[in-house]
């Protein structure tokens, strides 16, 4: 847990971060909201918060407020927000601004860390939810949505000069694997092929049954290409278990590259006719498509 601690008083902020320390726990003080809010906006490592209300420039209910802004859908953010006003009413408001929990001063140290405790519990559960949001169940690789997601964000850290490989890999001839041995040994391919795949290529997401999303950052097409082969090969020289004898596999490749200022389904498109071009070429190929000039 990376902590936050936002106080007006340094003697309080002192004794806090003491006690913290000496839980083997790592924080960072502020005396103005401001500064902490442009800290933690700037330090995705900060998940948890614990605020005074009696603050400035920005009011305590404000920054609570405002911090619960920043956590966004993935960014696990805990506010705990410390008042010696213990009416019921200044409980309720501070958790109607954002906070998560509420504690009274004087901070005793046994009922701080519990409630660090739970925080922790809080934050590691939404973690997991946020990473099984974006994995596939079966392979581990990333889902479809997550895939596009990251598409978009590399797509958008890369200049625009800068070219984006993108391949759509299938498995040829699965069909007959689940029918013969079982659906079992074919999850058993799927993971195998996710796995062979991700030693090469640096994103990896199923996209569907037995297609896989493969991107390479920087790579043109035919860079990229060169990687497929890699993985095409070393595909087709894995030993699958099937029931009584070894299962060979082999997958299909289409490769293209995503443009700056493309629509990425244009790009998934082309994508998806060189793959059908591998197919139809007698499948274990890889076909590429380049950007129309
Ligand atoms: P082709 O070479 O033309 O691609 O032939 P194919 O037999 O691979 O055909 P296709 O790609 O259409 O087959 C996909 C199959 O994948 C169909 C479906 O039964 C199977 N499948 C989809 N999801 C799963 C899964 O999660 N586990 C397993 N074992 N099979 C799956
Ligand atoms: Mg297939």
């Amino acid at each position: 847990m990376h902590i936050v601690i936002v106080d007006p008083s340094r003697v309080v902020q002192a004794k806090l971060a003491s006690e913290l320390e000496a839980a083997g726990l790592y924080s960072d003080c502020f005396s103005m909201s401001d500064l902490a809010l442009d800290y933690v906006a700037a330090t995705p490592t900060v998940d948890v918060i614990v605020t005074s209300l009696e603050l400035e420039p920005i009011p305590g209910l404000e920054l609570c407020w405002k911090l619960r802004a920043l956590a966004a859908e993935k960014r696990p953010l805990h506010i705990i927000v410390m008042s010696s006003n213990t009416s019921e009413r200044a409980l309720a408001e501070a958790l109607d601004c954002g906070a998560d929990d509420f504690i009274v001063k004087p901070i005793r140290r046994e009922e701080l860390m519990a409630r660090l405790r739970a925080a922790n519990r809080m934050i590691t559960l939404q973690r997991q939810l946020v990473e099984q949001a974006d994995t596939d169940y079966l392979t581990g690789a990333l889902n479809r949505r997550a895939f596009i997601a990251t598409m978009e964000t590399k797509r958008r850290e890369l200049d625009a000069s800068d070219s984006l490989a993108l391949c759509l890999m299938d498995v040829d001839k699965f069909k007959p694997i689940n029918d013969t041995y079982g659906h079992e040994a074919g999850d058993t391919v799927l993971k195998t092929v996710a796995r062979i795949a991700g030693e090469e290529a640096p994103v990896v997401a199923r996209l569907s049954g037995a297609e896989f999303g493969l991107a390479f950052p920087i790579l043109e097409a035919t860079q990229a290409a060169h990687w497929c082969d890699v993985i095409r090969q070393n595909v087709a020289a894995h030993a699958f278990e099937g029931a009584a004898e070894n299962v060979r596999m082999t997958c299909s490749f289409g490769v293209t590259e995503w443009a700056a200022g493309e629509p990425l389904n244009t790009a998934l498109h082309r994508a998806d006719q060189a793959l059908r071009a591998a197919k139809a070429g007698g499948r274990n190929q890889i076909s590429e498509l380049l950007v129309p000039a």
